[in-house]
């Protein structure tokens, strides 16, 4: 089969690896890529937004399956248009995007379906929304209602930092349309954990659980990142805590989206917390979260090429994981996810049976492999428990010269 993967980040980088496992593959492409998938695919200099060129290169191309990576080409209808033209394509359509595109859409089809999430209310006016939080007090949560690439959302610890996100969104117009309308929520408690699932219709097949690591330092101090790390499964949710997670809130949704004309085929993302009343949704999202995949896939014992399609054809793909942990570190440019420099040479990455590399920000200037965004790439180890594979993660990094980059010291530990 010949098989398009759109998108250029770590999360790419870590499905093209595990497509590439695949003996059904003749021909793998990624659009655009990045330095990573260079070495395992063929990358083509497409944007993920345009979406005309990608339809166009996988008609010339005969692409059986086109896979879609990131938010944005989702939540502006490449599936739709794919599926318009006969293309198989495994990703949901943008009504079904909606989900991830629209948090206000997502807070209420969770209010109408009875699934649980922390209480909140929507804005389009600053006087408004800072009168409801004089009323409610901090510490409350605000945030965009569309994509804003994980920025769109601030912990408001005191008063003051509550009524400055409010003025940035609503009044300096600092998202543009996606802070238009906000959301605010209640300040929910608890240890977070994501669940994906591979969704067709009515029926929800999940991965292992996996935790990420938003803040920029040790110890979860410092800015929210887009993820400094991840490792899975998370050993503390309980199969009792997993089953009301699969019950009562991803078949739940799925559920709900079929009976809305939404129906959903690809990957469904919760973004949860555990509370003191159990676990509520935090966020969904609609496809593989990065850098959770990072550390799922490698524990996925099944042909993803086969998941794929048994996905899209309503097939059960009875899904296997191995029996082990997998942590995985992210190596940043300094001064992420603030203003970095590019173009920073990297050292030389070999991976080896013990541990793997997942690029995301990088590209080749000649032979020499230098940075191209904030997070860079990630180092992963699988072993029979998260010290050992933390461990094997640190050790191999501690071999590099990373002056320019930093990391967390304290992934999977
Ligand atoms: P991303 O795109 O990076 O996945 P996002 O912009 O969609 O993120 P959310 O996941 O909704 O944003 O929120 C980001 C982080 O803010 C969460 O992981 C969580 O740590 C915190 N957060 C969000 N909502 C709440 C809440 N109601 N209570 C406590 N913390 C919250």
């Amino acid at each position: 089969m010949n098989i398009l993967v759109v998108g250029r980040g770590g999360r790419e980088h870590s499905i093209v690896m595990k497509l590439a496992e695949s003996l059904k593959v003749t021909n793998l492409y990624a659009a655009p890529g990045n330095g990573g998938i260079e070495q395992v695919a063929t990358c083509v200099a497409i944007d993920e937004m345009d979406i005309e060129a990608l339809l166009n290169f996988a008609k010339l191309n005969n692409i059986d399956l086109t896979v879609v990576g990131p938010e944005n080409p989702l939540n502006a209808g490449i599936a739709n248009r794919f599926m318009e033209v006969g293309l198989k394509v495994f990703a949901p359509t943008k009504e079904a995007a909606l989900l991830e595109g629209s948090k206000s859409f997502a807070k209420e089809f969770m209010k109408n379906y009875d699934i649980p999430t922390a209480e909140y209310r929507t804005f389009t006016s600053a006087a408004r929304a800072k009168q409801y939080i004089e009323e409610k007090g901090a510490p409350i949560v605000i945030k965009a209602d569309g994509l804003a690439a994980g920025k769109g959302v601030v912990v408001a610890e005191t008063m003051d930092q509550a009524l400055n996100a409010i003025d940035q969104m609503l009044v300096s117009k600092e998202f543009a349309e996606a802070g238009a309308t906000i959301v605010i929520e209640e300040f929910l408690a608890g240890k977070e954990f994501s669940l994906m699932a591979f969704v067709h219709e009515n029926n929800v097949y999940p991965m292992v659980t996996a935790r990420d690591h938003k803040r920029a330092f040790d110890h979860d101090m410092g800015p929210n990142t887009g993820g400094m790390g991840a490792f899975a499964p998370a050993a503390d949710i309980t199969a009792d805590h997993l089953a009301f997670s699969m019950d009562k809130i991803l078949q739940k949704t799925v559920d709900g989206l079929m009976e809305e004309g939404r129906s959903f085929t690809g990957i469904l993302y919760a973004g949860l917390i555990m509370t003191e009343h159990g676990p509520k949704v935090i966020e969904f999202n609609t496809r593989f979260g990065d850098p959770e995949t990072q550390v799922v896939l490698p524990l996925l014992k099944n042909d993803l090429v086969q998941v794929f399609m048994d996905i899209l054809d309503g097939n059960d793909p009875k899904l296997e994981w191995e029996d082990k942990f997998c942590t995985g570190a992210v190596v940043a440019s300094n001064g992420y996810p603030g203003s970095y420099k590019k173009g920073v040479e990297l050292p030389s990455l070999e991976p080896a049976e013990d541990f793997y590399i997942i690029h995301a920000g990088t590209k080749y200037a000649g032979d020499s492999l230098v940075s191209d965004g904030g997070r860079v790439l990630l180092v992963g180890a699988k072993s029979s428990s998260l010290e050992k594979a933390a461990a094997k993660v640190y050790d191999q990094l501690k071999q590099y010269d990373l002056s320019g980059f930093f990391y967390r010291n304290d992934i999977g530990k």
